[in-house]
């Protein structure tokens, strides 16, 4: 959506294909980055972006045990908006299609589901797509699958994907929120038990982890059992983890990374998700699909403006993109088999690891981890241009 917007904003004809008729998903990930405000700061849209409802996340904080501990402070950022904004996945992607709306140049098509490449002379030249109305083909000088972890586009580009493994699954949940809670949490570990808790005001949306395919052990177990689990964790939730009434009020995140080795073909391109899923860890995939679609909009708009985009200016836009990517993605495989692994393998509760009795120690240390979470590496700025005569009246 991102990258239809700039590509669109900067006058370059763009379909953009959503094959579900809204994008109202819940547990889709709902933090918006200060690196992402940031990108709508330059774009001059951040104020109307603020009205919508949200919450603000200044400090992220955990407790190992029952020793609270503050991890992250993003009040030092050098950036316009010095928090983490929570907002629903599908108020954000709404939001971005209103304002891409504006521009003549911009087409979104729902429930539009890609099916198949077109091919001509050896190059990607559009896709097939399946809508209610029957099938549909779209002739383009560009195709980006930006169609997520389970991208179809780079399976049939027969794009080679390198996995990685992962210790852990997630299953999140939502249990009601009272005013007298503690505030913003990003983290329990409790007895060998991890749980994030974001705070949405109403309710409290919760992310169990657990080991890579113990959902069915847990079921096994019985939902007393995991509400016990959950109110051992925390104990104020003792009365509302009974709010959970059946595992369907559970989604499971069968939590994969993976990263495709080449992210182009002529006349293809893949991004975000598709190009790299990435663990929930530090909630930062949207970040970096995020910064994918500017990254892709700055160097690829000129060449589509001009009607041509060459592999080399495709292989530029992985080069650039690749080196961040990687490196968070190392970042989650240490994060995730060095802390949650062992956590999650502990029979007893474990002492607070040195680097957070570092944070705890000295405050001004949580300007790291901020800046890890909030803007990452390599952050990308708008460079595309607005074809603002063309907007809309
Ligand atoms: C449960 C869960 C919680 C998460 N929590 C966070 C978090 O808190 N913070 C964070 O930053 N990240 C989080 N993530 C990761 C984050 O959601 C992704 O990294 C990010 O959404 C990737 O963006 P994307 O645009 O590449 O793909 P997606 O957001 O997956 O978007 C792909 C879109 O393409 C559509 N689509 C798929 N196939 C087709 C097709 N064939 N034709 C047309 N349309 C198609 C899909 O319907 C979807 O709307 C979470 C992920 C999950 C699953």
């Amino acid at each position: 959506m991102i990258l239809g917007f700039l590509l669109a904003r900067a006058g370059v004809e763009t379909v953009v294909l959503e094959k579900h008729e809204d994008f109202l998903r819940d547990f889709r990930g709902d933090t918006i980055h200060p690196s992402t405000l940031e990108v709508m700061y330059e774009l001059g849209i951040i104020d109307d972006f603020l009205k919508r409802p949200h919450q603000e996340v200044r400090q992220l904080g955990g407790q190992v045990g029952r020793e609270p501990v503050m991890v992250a402070d993003f009040s030092h950022l050098p950036t316009h908006c010095r928090f983490l904004a929570l907002m629903p996945q599908w108020d954000f992607l709404d939001f971005i299609a209103e304002r891409a709306a504006r521009y003549p140049t911009f087409h979104l098509k729902m429930k539009t589901e890609a099916v198949a490449l077109l091919q001509h002379e050896g190059r990607i030249a559009g896709v097939k797509a399946k809508t209610p109305d029957g099938p549909l083909e779209i002739r383009a000088e560009l195709t980006v699958g930006a169609d997520g972890r389970h991208s179809i586009v780079r399976e049939l580009a027969g794009l080679k994907i390198d996995e990685f493994g992962v210790p852990i699954d997630v299953l999140w949940f939502r249990l009601t929120r009272r005013p007298d809670d503690p505030g913003q949490t990003l983290g329990y570990f409790v007895n060998g038990k991890i749980m994030v808790m974001l705070n949405r005001e109403s309710y409290w949306q919760c992310g169990f982890v657990i080991s890579k395919g113990g959902f069915d052990e847990i079921r096994r177990r019985g939902l007393p059992s995991f509400r016990d689990d959950i109110a051992e964790i925390a104990p104020y939730l003792r009365e509302r983890a009974a709010e959970l009434r059946e595992w369907n009020d559970i989604k499971l995140l069968t939590v994969r990374v993976d990263r495709l080795r080449s992210w182009y073909r002529p006349g293809l391109l893949c991004i975000g998700d598709a190009a790299h899923a990435m663990s929930p860890v530090g909630g930062v995939g949207i970040n970096l699909a995020v910064q994918d679609a500017v990254a892709a909009a700055n160097i690829l708009a000129g060449p589509l403006l001009q009607g041509s985009v060459s592999p080399d200016d495709l292989h530029e836009v992985q080069r650039r993109r690749q080196f961040p990517t990687r490196i968070t993605q190392r970042l989650q495989i240490f994060l995730q088999n060095r802390v949650i692994g062992r956590v999650l393998g502990a029979r007893k509760q474990l002492s607070l690891p040195w680097p957070l009795k570092l944070l705890r120690r000295w405050p001004f240390l949580r300007r790291i981890p901020a800046r890890l979470i909030g803007i990452g590496f390599r952050p990308e700025h708008v460079k595309t241009p607005d074809a603002a005569s063309r907007i809309r009246s």
